[in-house]
């Protein structure tokens, strides 16, 4: 940063009207180009000094919002390694009399140090130190009724500091006073900025997340709607199929078996629909009693026997128990099996196999449902837990109820009984289910 250099170096007996007006816009310059505040001040202070013919002086800022003053910037006192004021006594003297110029809200000069009262501790001070000063002035840095601190300037031969020059250091002090205020508003702007910012940014991420629902919540219209259709086109062919023609009595009954099954898929589908909008309404209710949870995985089974058998699917039930009775809620297990025996099954091309496994392991309920049907991709596991999550490109064995719902549910109910589930699975060849209940030892 350039410094101020009074021309010719030699100290000024007075400040003429022109070399006072040039002074003063160098010090503008100074002091806007200054944009740290340790730069600012000893701007400030060099243009107190320089312009005077003086070296040694100090600027002393109020700490935060409190009374107590500080050191700004302190020139001509000899410093000590480490930069610490070998005349701490020197700045702490000149710091009361930083206080009387602020109280007194105005520059004022004392001619000689050594008769004024509250000079005397100073002059003592710099005596002490090792250092001959005669005068001093000081001039408080304020804008308006509001002081920031002041600058002390001091002279060593004796010296009456006159009018102009008192005039010219109050500018110094108003000039620093405005650039600080200056330069603390716009740090405060520049925070407020940094605030909204972040703020403006929170606010696109949560636009994005609002959109991306909106786009999920589209995506799942359309699939409900597609898939609620589905059953739709045998119920309307073979009611038409019978309506239309007289068929025999067997093939009557045939069709409207399969109208019964589209039925029960789209019952099944609703059921699923209503169990999830329940859940997100009022959260899930458990029953936690004594269960025998070994019973529960058998009915589980047993329900899901006969869709076994029709695909060629083989599915069986073991358990490494001891135990079978835990406090825990049996009918929400049987259904996270039941889900899981489901996918098993619909995922499983024929004379596949789909086995249910139930062990402890540690204090912790551990059931798994491996199956030996197509398994999932890598990349299509993260979310696969996730409401309607329906892998599309699947290679499903042949044409089924899928909603998207089953895992989504099955996590909710093993996390509302504290445990987990997870998965592994590999493409083409299967995948296992596990979930784990806490239960106790
Ligand atoms: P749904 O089976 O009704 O579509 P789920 O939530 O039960 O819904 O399963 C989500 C998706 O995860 C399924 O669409 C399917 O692509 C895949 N998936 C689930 N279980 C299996 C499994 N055992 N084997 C292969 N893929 C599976």
């Amino acid at each position: 940063m350039a410094r101020l250099i009074a021309r010719g170096g030699t100290a000024a007996a007075d400040l003429d009207a022109a070399r006072s007006l040039e002074f003063l816009s160098r010090i503008v310059d100074l002091l806007s180009t200054s944009a740290e505040r340790r730069a600012l001040l000893d701007a400030a202070l060099d243009a107190s000094l320089v312009p005077l013919g003086l070296s040694k002086g100090a600027v002393f800022l109020r700490k935060g919002a409190t009374d107590a003053l500080e050191v700004g910037a302190a020139r001509g006192f000899p410093v000590a390694r480490g930069g610490a004021a070998a005349a701490p006594g020197v700045l702490e003297a000149g710091m009361g009399l930083a206080n009387v110029a602020i109280r007194r809200k105005g520059a004022f000069a004392i001619p000689d140090l050594s008769r004024e009262a509250h000079a005397k501790e100073l002059h003592g001070a710099c005596l002490s130190a090792g250092l001959t000063v005669s005068s001093a002035a000081l001039v408080p840095v304020a804008v308006g009724p509001r002081a920031l601190g002041a600058i002390l300037v001091v002279s060593e031969p004796p010296r009456d500091f006159t009018a102009s020059e008192r005039g010219f250091l109050k500018l110094v002090g108003a000039l620093l006073g405005w650039t600080l205020v200056g330069q603390g508003a716009l740090r405060d702007v520049e925070a407020r900025n940094e605030e909204l910012k972040t703020l403006a940014r929170a606010l696109d991420q949560r636009t994005a997340e609002l959109k991306e629902l909106d786009q999920y919540k589209t995506r799942s219209i359309h699939l409900i709607t597609h898939e609620m259709r589905k059953p739709l086109t045998p119920i309307f062919t073979y009611a038409d199929m019978l309506l239309g023609l007289d068929f025999p009595p067997e093939k009557q009954r045939h069709f409207l078996e399969q109208i019964r099954s589209a039925a029960d898929e789209m019952n099944q589908y609703v059921s699923e629909m209503i169990e999830t909008a329940k859940l997100e309404e009022g959260g899930i209710q458990m029953l936690f009693e004594d269960a025998d949870v070994v019973a529960a995985a058998e009915g589980a089974v047993g329900r899901w026997r006969k869709e076994a058998q029709t695909a060629g699917v083989t599915l069986e039930a073991h358990s490494d128990l001891v135990r079978r009775v835990y406090t825990t809620d049996g009918v929400k297990i049987g259904e996270i099996l039941e889900n899981l025996i489901e996918n098993g099954i619909k995922y499983t091309p024929e004379s596949g196999k789909v086995s249910v496994n139930l062990r402890k392991n540690g204090p912790d309920l551990e059931m798994s449902v491996k199956d030996t049907g197509i398994g999932i991709a890598p990349e299509d596991l993260p979310g696969l837990f996730q409401k309607f999550n329906i892998i599309k490109k699947a290679a499903v064995p042949r044409p089924t109820h899928r909603a998207g719902l089953g895992l989504y549910l099955a996590r909710v109910y093993a996390e509302a009984l504290g445990g987990s589930i997870g998965v592994t699975s590999e493409l083409g060849k299967g995948s296992t289910f596990t979930v784990r209940i806490p239960v106790g030892t």
